[in-house]
């Protein structure tokens, strides 16, 4: 087997301590595994938004695109539905995939696209220096809300599951061997797989003492069961304190989005590229 590099030129600016090189580590990991297991990285494109996590497409040495502000679920949509033999996944912030772009991420997993949406949720707006986000805990004090915000933080895993995603999961950045496991799973489920992974921000919102301490592995949970995956989702509502479940919350099969939509055709291999030497020059 050729040996895989995953590295690109591309300087790393993320501050140091950051929570994404947990995500960027696993990541690369993840794909390594999938590759000596038989996935083509030749297929597999990424996509993200805008901020401090949209440079992970920079990072990793895969086909990749730089989506727009909370475009991302309708990004990696359209490169499904142009070429369903991709394997594609999304990467984005908590501004980014639950303020900016909600309603996206919220039809995207009602229609059961089969892409995986990666959300690095450090709960700041980081790359814009420390404003709150809609997981940002009530009280948080940042540049927009130097008294402290008023606002109770969104489940996003509610969301999801009331939305329909077929795999919801939360990690942590600093659980790496959990979060390899579950990016795997995540990419090989057919359908929209959606994981949270809550990502300390070491400059505007360091939440590495409260996640090593409060977070915890799902033993005695059933994936099939969505009352139970309520259950433990309403377990941590994003508060400053409790414990802070982990791992594969709902995970059950569907029929997805691409199928339906395409029913095994494969727009992007059906189009005739042209010969470019039968083209007229009209400049002429
Ligand atoms: Fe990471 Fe926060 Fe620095 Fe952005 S501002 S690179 S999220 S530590």
């Amino acid at each position: 087997m050729a040996e895989i590099n995953l590295e690109t030129y591309a300087e790393n600016t993320w501050c140091n301590g950051c929570g994404n090189f947990g995500i960027l580590y696993a990541f690369t990991q993840a794909l390594t595994e999938l590759s000596a297991e038989g996935l083509d990285l030749a297929n597999v494109v990424i996509a993200s938004g805008i901020g401090c996590h949209a440079k992970i497409v920079d990072y990793v040495n895969v086909n990749s695109f730089y989506s727009i502000h909370g475009r991302v679920p309708p990004t990696i949509t359209g490169i499904k539905l142009a070429n369903p033999h991709l394997v594609v996944i999304g990467f984005a912030g908590d501004g980014d995939a639950y303020g900016e772009g909600i309603s996206h991420l919220v039809m995207s997993a009602k229609r059961n696209i089969d892409v995986t949406m990666i959300v690095h949720n450090n709960r700041v707006y980081g790359l814009t220096t420390g404003q709150f986000t809609p997981t940002s805990p009530l009280g948080f004090r940042g540049r927009s809300t130097p008294r402290g915000s008023l606002e109770e933080p969104i489940n996003p895993l509610e969301i999801m599951l009331a939305s329909g995603a077929t795999f919801v999961a939360r990690c942590y950045s600093g659980k790496i061997d959990h979060l390899v496991d579950v990016m795997k799973q995540a990419i090989a489920h057919k359908g929209f797989a959606f994981i949270d992974v809550l990502q300390p921000c070491f400059t505007f919102f360091n939440t590495y003492k409260f996640y090593n301490k409060a977070t915890y592995l799902m033993e005695d949970h059933d994936p099939t069961d969505l009352e139970a995956a309520y259950r433990r989702a309403r377990e941590w509502q994003g508060q400053a304190d409790g414990k802070v479940p982990l791992g594969i919350f709902y995970r059950v099969t569907k029929p997805t989005f691409d199928e339906s939509v395409l029913r095994g055709r494969v727009p992007a291999g059906d189009r005739t590229i042209p010969d470019i030497t039968t083209i007229v020059d009209t400049r002429r």
